[in-house]
């Protein structure tokens, strides 16, 4: 289960050929030891221009392709990433710190059925009927690939926003550039040679490197027809600028503050259980992560406590000891930002920080689990993403307080309900200005279905047909009789 990396990935896909960066070297680290792993060389301004000649070039012939034909390789993928599970899981838990386990048995099954999914979904797309809309003149509708999509991901999920961001690209018949974050390159590298033994020369290209550099350069690129980030909301407007030159089409999958409603006819032990779960899974470096809970006053007190001995028992730990639930953030700054969310946080006479709270000692960037009680809707703990192991509660009265508070927030990606009256869930979930509702549970996402935003968590859908539907163009065509 734990065997040691023989080389780490290092090439870079271009035109079909592995290549070394040419740029600057960024270091690669371990952040459950603080270890540098790698000094990796990023692509340089040249080799980002050749990645989108290349996927330019491409663009015709694998567009004029089969969705059969595509679907074939998708599928081939989805069988080599499975074959090698255990070493994408190890290349993922040592550059991110996350538990082995977890990324071999949740994250790496999830990945190839994207791919799986897409595979299926690009052969079964429907659409409007043709007709005569004018006599003598019979119009239809296609639907056709873009070009060359530009793709960029976070580090939070490294391999499965990879999966996210090229199964619906490739599958409708684009063809793609993606740019990994340039903290977890690794598996996006490792996918890069099954890419290149796989599917034609320049379909795929992957280019690592830094957002102001390699990002930029990418986003900005003439050749690019469309963006796609998963992201943070400031990188996503610089997207935007980009875009406004060139008329690009965007996709963008933003942050995110999802309000959990806990009322007071809950089953408090599953709401208990789950926001233990759904709040620090992934050192709760999740867009849908439950970290801001509504509680009903009834059942406050007992939710509060509750809660916060179950976070208290919460193992943090190295990614391959079995019992760690939780592992590090990903770099020495994201948990400086953490710790000073929660440092703001306590300084209010009206918070209290029941369990965690603090820097972990030793080696690494771990940070304990957090339960910060008594806030209040105006806090600055509950309007902005932590993006860390660290969930506030707030006291309300009311269904329609709670929604009102649930709803007044810049983000709009995902957002929960606990209540065992289906009229009150059924009604609350209505209200809700969020892309996804979970009622009873949270964070559960499945391929077939749509994960994306509103407000500023973006507009741009992850999974299920509607992302076939992003990446690809409505045309009309008439033919006269
Ligand atoms: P980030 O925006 O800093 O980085 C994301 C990617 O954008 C990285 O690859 C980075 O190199 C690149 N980038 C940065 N500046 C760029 C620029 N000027 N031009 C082009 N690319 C640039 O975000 P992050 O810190 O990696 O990830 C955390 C953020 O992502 C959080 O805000 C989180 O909520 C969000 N996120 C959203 C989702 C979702 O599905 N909505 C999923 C995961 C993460």
């Amino acid at each position: 289960m734990t065997q040691t990396i023989q080389a780490l990935p290092t090439q870079l896909l271009i035109g079909g050929e592995l290549v070394s960066g040419t740029g600057p070297r960024l270091d690669i680290f371990n952040p459950a030891t603080g270890a540098v792993l790698q000094q990796l060389p990023e692509a340089s301004p040249e080799q980002v221009d050749a990645a989108v000649k290349a996927a330019g070039h491409a663009f015709s012939g694998w567009a004029q392709t089969t969705p059969r034909d595509r679907a074939a390789l998708l599928l081939q993928l989805a069988d080599r990433i499975d074959a090698g599970a255990e070493q994408f899981a190890r290349l993922e838990a040592d550059n991110c710190g996350k538990p082995y386990a977890a990324v071999l048995n949740d994250e790496i099954p999830a990945i190839s059925d994207t791919f799986r999914f897409f595979a299926g979904a690009a052969r079964t797309m429907q659409g409007a009927l043709a007709g005569e809309y004018l006599a003598g003149h019979t119009s239809f509708i296609r639907r056709d690939p873009i070009g060359v999509v530009g793709s960029i991901a976070p580090w939070n999920y490294p391999l499965m926003m990879a999966a996210w961001k090229l199964a619906p690209v490739l599958a409708a018949g684009n063809t793609a550039v993606l740019k990994p974050s340039e903290q977890t390159p690794h598996t996006t590298l490792e996918l890069a040679t099954l890419m290149a033994e796989l599917f034609p020369a320049g379909v795929v290209n992957i280019v690592t490197g830094a957002g102001p550099s390699v990002g930029q350069s990418l986003i900005s690129h003439p050749g690019v027809r469309m963006v796609s980030l998963t992201g943070d909301v400031a990188t996503g407007g610089r997207v935007l600028e980009a875009a406004v030159s060139g008329i690009k089409r965007t996709h963008l999958e933003l942050g995110g503050k999802a309000p959990v409603i806990v009322f007071d006819d809950a089953d408090l032990e599953a709401a208990v259980e789950g926001i233990k779960v759904f709040g620090y899974y992934n050192a709760g470096q999740d867009c849908t992560a439950a970290c801001r809970v509504y509680a009903q006053s009834g059942i406050y007190e007992k939710f509060v406590a509750a809660l916060s001995e179950a976070v208290g028992s919460i193992r943090t730990g190295l990614q391959d000891d079995p019992a760690t639930e939780m592992g590090p953030l990903i770099t020495e700054r994201q948990r400086g930002r953490v710790a000073g969310f929660v440092e703001r946080a306590r300084a209010h006479k009206h918070i209290e920080v029941l369990t965690g709270g603090k820097v972990e000692e030793g080696s690494g960037f771990f940070y304990a689990p957090t339960v910060i009680a008594g806030a209040l809707q105006s806090d600055e703990i509950v309007q902005r993403e932590v993006f860390g192991p660290v969930v506030s509660v707030t006291r309300f009265d009311t269904a329609e307080q709670a929604v009102t508070w649930a709803n007044d927030s810049e983000y709009g990606l995902a957002s929960s309900i606990w209540t065992r009256d289906v009229g009150r869930a059924m009604s609350v979930s209505a209200a809700l200005q969020y892309g996804c509702t979970w009622v009873n549970t949270h964070f559960m996402l499945v391929n077939e279905m749509p994960h994306g935003g509103l407000k500023r968590s973006g507009y741009g859908k992850d999974m299920s047909l509607y992302a076939l539907e992003d990446y690809t163009v409505v045309r009309h065509v008439m033919i006269k009789h």
